[in-house]
């Protein structure tokens, strides 16, 4: 069974008459022990779908689904409190996600005495030790800083230190690389990875970065506005992507440049979340449209490595 089971899992605001969608048709499953990537662009509902996993959404948002599950709970009824126990969040903005006035000392306690019961004497060297293994040199020094002492990539080992001191074993990582610079995000990228192996966690890498997946992600799903266009392991996305925007979003990697193909830009933009979409999504926009695209939804395929909704027949060999 998938640590995480979505099925179509919808998220609007607003009212009946006028109504806000957030999130349409969001089909998502992520295995035990692995990193498996969200990505899409701006606007496409990966923020919201982590938020929804975590019961952070505000009370104004209404959500339905046909299955939310984790660990076989369902999540409409359970997220929040298994937000904090089992499952932890890291930001993109690590300088945020720390208290500015407070020791980074004191902050790995709070999260140490609220979630693990143990004596103060014994916190303090769990903290070292979440520290270290996170790849901090000094871990003393660093429990005695504040956070304005630290460089952005050692606060962000910190905020994951303090993920792995609640306890959870499935964190939603929010573009937790954007912040940083190439190298340092390519080393938080590589602690991550290394985390999964050594503590057996599983971790959601909301990205709009296809590099992010390419780098760390074992398997993801691409959305677009709000849906699920397309999702399976990483190295059939990359190497076969079936549906024609994670072909789109592929030719527009600079790499397709440094290879001497032309860069391909989507033209045209997301459907606002006002509209009220009849059949695919990415019909204004996709290359191959015919005209069954605007008026039907697209089928679901799957060639048993990967799915993917689309009108097109796939082509073998
Ligand atoms: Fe393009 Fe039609 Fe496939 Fe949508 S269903 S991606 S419009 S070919």
């Amino acid at each position: 069974m998938s640590l995480v089971e979505i099925k179509g899992l919808a998220i609007r605001f607003g009212s009946l008459h006028n109504p806000i969608h957030a999130v349409r048709h969001v089909d998502l499953s992520i295995e035990r022990g692995t990193i498996h990537g969200l990505i899409g662009e701006s606007g496409c509902g990966k923020t919201i779908s982590g938020m929804a996993l975590l019961g952070l959404l505000p009370q104004s948002a209404r959500v339905s689904a046909d299955a939310f599950r984790f660990d076989g709970l369902n999540l409409l009824d359970v997220a929040k409190s298994l937000r904090g126990r089992r499952i932890a969040m890291i930001s993109q903005d690590p300088a945020a996600a720390l208290n500015p006035v407070l020791r980074i000392g004191r902050q790995m306690d709070d999260v140490l005495k609220s979630h693990s019961g143990l004596p103060r004497f014994q916190r303090r060297a769990v903290a070292e030790e979440l520290l270290a293994a996170t790849g901090l040199a000094d871990p003393r020094r660093v429990l005695k800083s504040y956070p304005h002492q630290l460089s952005g990539g050692m606060q962000q080992r910190v905020v994951i230190a303090q993920a792995l001191a609640t306890g959870a074993d499935f964190i939603i990582a929010d573009e937790p690389t954007t912040a940083l610079d190439v190298t340092v995000g390519t080393q938080v990228l590589a602690l991550l990875k290394r985390l999964v192996q050594e503590r057996a966690l599983t971790v959601l890498m909301i990205t709009h970065d296809m590099d992010v997946v390419a780098e760390c992600c074992d398997s993801a799903t691409v959305l677009y506005a709000g849906h699920t266009v397309e999702a399976g392991c990483t190295d059939e996305l990359l190497a076969a992507p079936r549906h024609p925007y994670t072909q789109a979003l592929l030719a527009a990697l600079p790499d397709a440049v440094a290879k001497g193909e032309r860069l391909a830009s989507i033209e045209g933009h997301i459907p606002s979340p006002f509209a009220v979409i009849e059949g695919c999504p990415f019909a204004p926009r996709c290359a191959s449209a015919m005209a069954v695209c605007r008026q039907a939804k697209p089928p679901e395929r799957d060639d048993g490595n990967h799915c993917w909704t689309c009108h097109l027949e796939p082509h073998h060999g």
